[in-house]
């Protein structure tokens, strides 16, 4: 099942993604099974009956679509509780900064006042002067979790989707002092999100996912999920114990080598467009533009 955020003249709303080029509105799903879907996609996720009952049907319910090209895509998820994100997780990353892999896993959060769609601008803010992009794939919490052991964790992830965690590495380094990684990270649409988020029966092994980040249509990040050092499984049972885990919360698991950060000839300007791509999920596509 594939799930995506849009709306239309402003109208927001969710559905379901067929072939990657339509979506059928929640609501003709419920006009078609006679069941009343959330209008919160949040309240979706946690409901597996209902899970259940959608992914059964794709095809009764085809009878009407709409191409995802005249909507506007969103965020997947709107207003999740929380985006936790993870330092410093992929090995070629840690190598490229010439650092040791971390022995403990290190969290931060982002606000959820950072998310944009996955086609929306990413603004540069007038103050910022090193913009980056780090390419990750991102955990969608379907049922809340605390205190969890590893293995019990993929029961509690609803899907995955793909975000850019754009940093302003001035804001995270200034002449050699740390600033710290939430200063960096936490402006306006400085995580595009997306483009939809597809269930968990559907990615039959996250870690084994090619990651591509290009600009400007040149790569600059080609990894693979199999290079994270603490695995989602970990990482998801770790968090679990210092802070519950809702419907809707995002995991980003950390990007892979290539970002700016060690080649500054590759930090990002105004125009410039990113794209990151997952296998089995897709690309989100974003253009920096400045403010006035
Ligand atoms: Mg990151």
């Amino acid at each position: 099942m594939t799930i995506v955020s849009y709306s239309i003249e402003g109208r927001r709303d969710y559905g379901f993604v067929i072939d990657k080029s339509e979506l059928i509105p929640r609501y003709f799903v419920e006009d078609i099974l006679k069941e009343r879907l959330p209008r919160d996609l949040k309240r979706f996720l946690v409901d597996s009956e209902l899970v259940d009952l959608v992914k059964a049907s794709p095809e009764s319910v085809r009878v009407e679509t709409i191409p995802l090209s005249s909507v506007h895509l969103e965020p997947p998820i709107k207003n999740p509780g929380k985006i936790v994100r993870m330092a410093l997780n992929y090995i070629d990353h840690v190598e490229e900064l010439g650092a040791s892999p971390p022995e403990e896993i290190v969290f931060f959060l982002k606000p959820s006042t950072s998310l944009v769609g996955p086609m929306d601008p990413i603004v540069k803010p007038k103050i910022v002067k090193k913009l980056d992009y780090e390419g990750e794939l991102a955990v969608v919490i379907g049922i809340k979790a605390k205190d969890l052991e590893p293995d019990e964790a993929y029961f509690h992830v609803f899907g995955y989707t793909v975000l850019n965690d754009v940093t302003a590495r001035d804001f995270q380094f200034r002449d050699g002092l740390w600033r710290g990684w939430t200063m960096s990270k936490c402006f306006d649409t400085f995580a595009p999100l997306g483009p939809w988020i597809v269930s968990r029966d559907e990615i039959e092994d996250p870690h084994n996912l090619r990651i591509i980040t290009k600009v400007n249509k040149e790569i600059r990040q080609n990894s693979n999920t199999s290079r994270m050092i603490f695995k989602i499984p970990e990482i998801i049972s770790y968090v679990s114990q210092i802070m519950t885990l809702e419907p809707g919360d995002i995991i980003a698991t950390g990007t892979p080598a290539g970002v700016g950060h060690v080649r500054e000839e590759w930090l990002l300007k105004e125009g410039d467009i990113v794209e990151v791509w997952i296998e089995n999920i897709k690309a989100i596509r974003n253009q920096v533009l400045k403010t006035d």
